[in-house]
């Protein structure tokens, strides 16, 4: 049963990847997380949002203070591993992924939306999601003993900051499919226990080439600023900072929870506008597709939350380098 549980998962996060090789072939974007341009333009918000001193010590490890121009790393070094992107050649990445066979689960994870708060060991929950990834990094930040070096850590953490802000990386559709016609979305946890996921809707496709997931990551981030260059967009991003609402507080070895906690109850509101149709299920009971409608309005009120959440993630990625006790 374990054996089976970890095989499906595996095919799973296969299958996310082949999805993502075919979107990048289809639209020739770097459709990673975010998408280029969101991962960048978090960077940038938060390198005008940190204190001196984290300046100082970002210098320090980077040589200078670009995180947009590392934002992106833990998505080439992903697809070099599939012989993919700038990185293919490169001996750092490919030591990387000797190292770290599994960084392709770093960064999401699939909670059931009706999912309260991150729980560890919660269906969906695993010791390598991108919560714990953020934790991984700080701590090597910090000095804990790992095999990320601290280049390596503050790369990543920038990365994945980003991710744990994009909805559809933290919370995933749960369908209950007894009719290939009229599969039922599960929000409840409880229920949710056993049945299919749609990776985060890697799985949910608008029309045969457009599927969720990258309408979160590339479409609705192009929208925001009606731009895909990432320094306009962080312009637009850093001049909507609500710091009073977003301002962490208390032990930020936590936080990356918290903001799982938030981004969840975002994917439910990704959700929840969305008509499900026929769903494509394999030889083994599988779920491979499911076809989606959205209404006219979901476009632009979901772009809205997709502005929200990348200005929150450059906030919190600011607050976390300036909370950091450095170890050099
Ligand atoms: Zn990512």
């Amino acid at each position: 049963m374990v054996a089976k549980t970890i095989s499906y998962q595996q095919t799973k996060q296969m299958k996310k990847a082949l999805s993502f090789i075919l979107l990048s072939a289809s639209t020739c974007l770097s459709a990673f997380g975010w998408g280029q341009e969101g991962h960048q333009a978090v960077g940038q918000v938060a390198k005008g949002l940190i204190s001196d001193s984290t300046r100082a010590q970002i210098v320090k490890i980077l040589g200078n203070d670009d995180l947009a121009a590392v934002a992106t790393w833990a998505d080439e070094v992903r697809a070099a591993a599939r012989g993919q992107g700038p990185l293919t050649a490169d001996p750092e990445a490919k030591q990387f992924n000797k190292t770290f066979p599994d960084n392709s689960a770093w960064h999401f994870v699939n909670l059931p939306l009706g999912a309260a708060q991150y729980t560890d060991g919660a269906l969906g929950s695993a010791t390598n999601d991108v919560v714990h990834a953020i934790n991984n990094c700080v701590a090597a930040l910090e000095g804990t003993p790992s095999k990320l070096s601290k280049v390596q850590a503050l790369r990543l953490l920038v990365h994945f900051v980003g991710d744990i802000h994009q909805p559809l990386h933290v919370g995933t559709g749960y369908f209950e499919i007894d009719d290939v016609h009229n599969p039922v979305l599960i929000t409840d946890p409880a229920l949710a226990v056993g049945k299919p996921d749609d990776v985060g809707g890697n799985d949910l496709f608008f029309t045969a080439s457009e599927e969720l997931h990258a309408f979160w990551d590339v479409t609705l981030v192009k929208n925001v600023a009606k731009t895909a260059d990432f320094t306009a967009l962080a312009g637009v991003l850093s001049q909507n900072i609500d710091t009073t609402k977003w301002k962490d507080s208390g032990d930020h070895h936590v936080w990356a929870k918290t903001w799982a906690g938030d981004s969840v109850q975002q994917a439910l509101q990704a959700y929840q506008p969305i008509t499900f149709g026929a769903a494509e299920v394999d030889t083994h009971n599988r779920l491979r597709k499911i076809s989606i409608t959205k209404p006219a309005s979901y476009e632009q009120d979901e772009t809205t939350i997709v502005q929200t959440q990348l200005a929150k993630a450059g906030f919190h990625l600011a607050e976390l380098l300036d909370n950091i006790n450095w170890k050099n």
